[in-house]
């Protein structure tokens, strides 16, 4: 069943190489699907083997420990990246990068996700994590999703509810394959003026240059995490190649030579005196994958 595969398969694929982080052990077994046969391929090989599988978008909202990842891994960015508009809908299939579809649909005058401006993302990821800002989250504009059942069947879903803070409840290990997204016509220069706004606000208050997941905490009702973190001490904070970010403390930045496991002492760090200084027990909004 790999061997019907007609993307790439590779075995102790280095995660690192595909997180932004740049932190992760190898995969099992890693796979770049060419198109949806291809995903089917992985999963009935994955069912019939017993292994668990586990999407990968752009890889920018994972911390993957150094041990790896047993089993399947599948790598949805560079597959599925084709975006079509139909007058104001879009439909984009799970590998397309969230800044180009922002892009694309602008250039035809369509608008009303720049919200989405600047977060690195696959469709599929932004998706799964309902990406987004205060402004206004992808589940806010998608009518539809589509995506693989385990035994490789199509689904689709009509996502009324089905999206909540930093999270769309799919069903359990389904691989989502794309979406229809309503946009709105509004003149390019505009959504040109807005992008550049967003990207200057985000620039100004993000570590960008550096490796960094996003938000490693959810923010806790009513308050930010970044506050918390701030008030207990902890901005700047470093073990070894890890640190806190002295330019938003809800980021943790690889300064270089950081493995998972330094990470993982900083987050715990974190929520240890969080929780002494405020009673309150942080959550984790990056996701964690691996042994
Ligand atoms: C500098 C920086 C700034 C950021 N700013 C923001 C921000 O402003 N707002 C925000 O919301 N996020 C932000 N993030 C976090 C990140 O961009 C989002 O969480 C984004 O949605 C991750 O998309 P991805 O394709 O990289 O997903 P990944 O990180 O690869 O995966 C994230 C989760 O989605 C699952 N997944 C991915 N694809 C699929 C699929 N096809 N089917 C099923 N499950 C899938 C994965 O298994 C994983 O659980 C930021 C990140 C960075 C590095």
């Amino acid at each position: 069943m790999l061997g019907e595969i007609r993307g790439e398969v590779r075995f102790k694929e280095p995660l690192s190489f595909h997180t932004s982080l740049r932190i992760g052990g190898p995969a099992d077994i890693f796979v770049v699907p060419q198109d949806v046969e291809d995903i089917r391929h992985a999963l009935m090989f994955a069912d019939r083997e017993q292994l668990p599988v586990v999407v990968v978008g752009g890889g920018n909202n994972l911390l993957v420990r150094d041990r790896g990842v047993h089993g399947v891994v599948l790598k949805l960015e560079g597959c599925l990246g084709r975006a079509e508009f139909h007058g104001e809908e879009a439909l984009a299939g799970a590998g397309v990068s969230l800044s180009a579809l922002i892009r694309e649909a602008a250039a035809l005058n369509l608008g009303g996700i720049e919200s989405l401006v600047g977060i690195p993302a696959t469709i599929g990821g932004a998706l799964a994590m309902n990406a987004g800002t205060v402004d206004g989250w992808i589940g806010d504009f998608v009518s539809a999703v589509y995506f693989l059942h385990p035994d490789g069947s199509l689904g689709e879903f009509k996502p009324a509810g089905a999206f909540g803070y930093r999270a769309f409840h799919l069903p359990a290990s389904a691989v989502l394959i794309g979406c229809r997204m309503q946009l709105h016509r509004r003149p390019l220069p505009e959504i040109q003026k807005e992008i550049r706004a967003r990207l200057k606000q985000k620039k100004s208050t993000q570590p960008l240059a550096l490796a960094s997941a996003g938000f490693v905490w959810k923010n806790p009702a009513g308050d930010l995490a970044s506050r918390l973190i701030e008030k207990a001490g902890l901005r700047g904070k470093r073990i070894n190649g890890a640190e806190i970010s002295s330019k938003h403390a809800n980021f943790i930045v690889n300064r270089g030579g950081a493995g998972a496991a330094d990470i993982l002492s900083l987050m715990e760090l974190t929520r240890e005196r969080v929780h002494s200084h405020f009673g309150i027990t942080l959550e984790t909004e990056i996701r964690i994958l691996g042994e």
